[in-house]
Formats: C-alpha cells, structure tokens, sequence
C-alpha cells in the first residue's frame, strides 16, 4: 500500500499481541490508513457457539464460521510428551477442513463429507479464541481437528507461518505437528519446505489389507508409496517422525500387526503413538481390550521402539476429531424436525 515497513510491525502487533477486533482500535494508525484498511480487509473472527469440559480438563470449543459453517478445537492440558519436549503444557487440535473428504471408517469428521479448506486466519484464530476464552496461553499445536492439513497445503503452511513467525503467535516450530492420513505427494513436497514442524502419520494398520479396510486413501497411496514418501522427508529434516496408530479391536490389534509395525517404525526411526479408539456413535468400531492394548505395546517395546499408549483424555466429552460438530448438527436437524 506504499507504507512505511514499520506500519507492518504496527499491524501484526495490534492483530496478533493486542489483539484487538477492529481496525479503529488500532489508535498508532493515521485515520486515513485506517480508513484504507478497513475499506481493503475485514477483521474475519471465529464465533466460540459451545464449550463442553472443565478447566484443568480437556476442552471442546465448538466455532461458528462466518458463513455459518461448524469447526472444533480441543484444548489439552498438561500431559506427558508425546510430540514435544519432555511435558506438553497446554496443547491445541485445532481444524483445517470443514468436514473431511478421505472418509476414513472411523472417523466422524468424514461422516458429512467436505464443504471447504479453512482459511490461514481461519485455522490461526482458532488459537487466538480459545487463548482469549481459557485465559491461558497455548504453547503447542497439534493439526489433528476436522480435515486433512495436507489437502489444505498453501493454508496450513500460511497458518503456521503466523503461528510460528515472532510477530504472530510466537510459537517454536517444533511444537506444532502436522497429522496426515498419509497424502504421499504432499509429504514429499513439506520435506522440501524450510519449516522444521513435526510429522505425525497416521498408519492405523501395518499392512494394505487392513489399512484398505479402513482408510481409502490407502487405494490411492497405498503403504510402499507412503513409507517412501516418509523416507524422503526422513532424509531432507533429518528429524523423527510419529506414526499415530489407533487400536481397534479386531481389526488392527493382533500380534501380527504389531511386528510389523515394528518393522515400518524401525525402517523410519518412528516413535509409535498409540491411541485407544474413541467411539463414535453411529459406527461399529471398538476399542481393544486394556489387556490387549498393553499386549501390542509391549510388541514394540520389546523391539526397541520408542511407543507410547494414550491413556487418553477427553472420551468423556466426545474429543474425538469431528464428534461435536456432529452432534451439534444433528441436534439442530432433529429441533427443525
Ligand atoms: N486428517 C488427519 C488429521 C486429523 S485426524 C489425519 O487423519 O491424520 C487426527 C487423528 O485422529 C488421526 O490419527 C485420526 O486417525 C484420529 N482419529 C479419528 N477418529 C478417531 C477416533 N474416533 N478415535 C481415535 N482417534 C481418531
Ligand atoms: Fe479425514 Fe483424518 Fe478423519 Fe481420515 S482420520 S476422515 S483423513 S480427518
């Protein structure tokens, strides 16, 4: 706009530190700047429309998009590492999609189908509201809400800039974690991007018979393809990845299973996340026994990887990615009935 560079600094700092929700607030502007950005930009805002948890427990914030259009963050307090560094303060799942188009058979965030990407300011405001709503400061984002992040590339990469960059949210590269169903290509292409966020994959079976199973996308990338994506970006970041691997009893939980997952984590030097299915109502999938949870760890453990079993928080409240939306909209559909 043929401004001065340090009305840039001025901006990012109102936007993103003072946070302010218009541009006549930002009272260091001259008027006639104001009045041009106003005229230019709208000072997009994402509507908290429900929260469902208690402080110090995990939370669900349910947003309403301006055009009308249903998101969900979750807030997680204090855990042990499972990304990061030795505790996770206060991490955030937060949406990159509405609704999901890979349709995996588990999950409630592709029940509706796909409506849109989010925004880069979308998925970035997620975190300003619920820092703004909990009182508290997040420090690590977790991209594992509604949507695939690889299908939303150029966003999510804005997004994080943002996040990441000093003058936006501040918050270090490595505690942000991308989490992908497994779109190859895209994995390629961010092993070749300068950031040095985390990769979380989501592997859920370690052969294509049962991942075919559960997860279309394994027609389109099936497990070969994947890993040597994964090997391409275990080469250019030199940096661990994790493989998420959700336990579903009788479907992926054998002993079988697991030895080979070892041999997928062993060949990517792969911490394993494992996580204990959360139920969704609706579908027919269930969560192993504890007894066989513990069974499949002690498989890896006892090849030497790093894994870990989510004793999870939030089953209560329906954390998993898609649910509230779900209900939410269900409900309505069922008031209009
Ligand atoms: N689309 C991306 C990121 C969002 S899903 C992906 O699939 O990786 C984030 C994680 O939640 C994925 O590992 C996904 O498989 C898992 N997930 C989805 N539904 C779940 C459920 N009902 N219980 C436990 N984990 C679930
Ligand atoms: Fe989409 Fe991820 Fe859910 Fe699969 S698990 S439907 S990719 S959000």
């Amino acid at each position: 706009m043929g401004e001065p560079g340090y009305r840039a600094d001025q901006i990012t700092d109102w936007l993103y530190k003072k946070r302010v929700d218009t541009v006549d607030k930002m009272t260091d502007l001259p008027r006639p700047l104001r009045r041009r950005l106003l005229e230019t930009f709208s000072l997009g805002k994402v509507d908290i429309v429900r929260v469902l948890g208690a402080r110090d427990t995990t939370r669900k914030f349910l947003f309403r998009l301006a055009d009308g259009n249903l998101i969900e963050s979750v807030l997680i307090p204090a855990s042990p590492a499972l990304y990061g560094g030795r505790t996770d303060r206060r991490t955030i799942c937060v949406s990159t999609q509405v609704g999901c188009a890979y349709g995996c058979k588990f999950c409630a965030s592709g029940l509706e189908g796909f409506s849109r990407n989010l925004s880069a300011n979308e998925i970035a405001d997620q975190i300003i509201a619920v820092e703004s709503e909990a009182e508290e400061k997040i420090d690590n984002v977790v991209f594992m809400g509604m949507g695939e992040p690889l299908a939303n590339f150029q966003n999510v990469l804005r997004a994080i800039r943002i996040i990441n960059a000093e003058w936006g949210l501040g918050i270090g590269a490595r505690h942000i974690t991308i989490s992908t169903s497994g779109l190859a290509p895209q994995i390629r292409k961010l092993g070749e991007e300068p950031v040095q966020i985390r990769l979380a994959v989501s592997l859920h079976g370690a052969t294509d018979e049962v991942r075919n199973r559960i997860m279309p996308i394994n027609r389109r990338y099936n497990i070969e393809t994947l890993l040597s994506a994964c090997d391409y970006y275990h080469a250019h970041k030199k940096q661990r990845l994790t493989f998420e691997y959700i336990l579903i009893a009788d479907v992926n939980d054998s002993d079988e299973q697991a030895r080979l997952l070892c041999r997928h984590a062993y060949r990517l030097r792969a911490k394993v996340n494992l996580i204990p299915y959360n139920t969704v109502s609706g579908l027919p999938w269930s969560r192993p026994s504890e007894k066989r949870q513990e069974k499949f760890l002690s498989i890896l453990q006892a090849e030497g990887i790093p894994a870990t079993l989510r004793r999870e928080k939030g089953h209560d409240i329906d954390a998993a990615c898609g649910q509230l939306r779900l209900q939410t909209e269900r409900e309505a559909v069922a008031r209009t009935l």
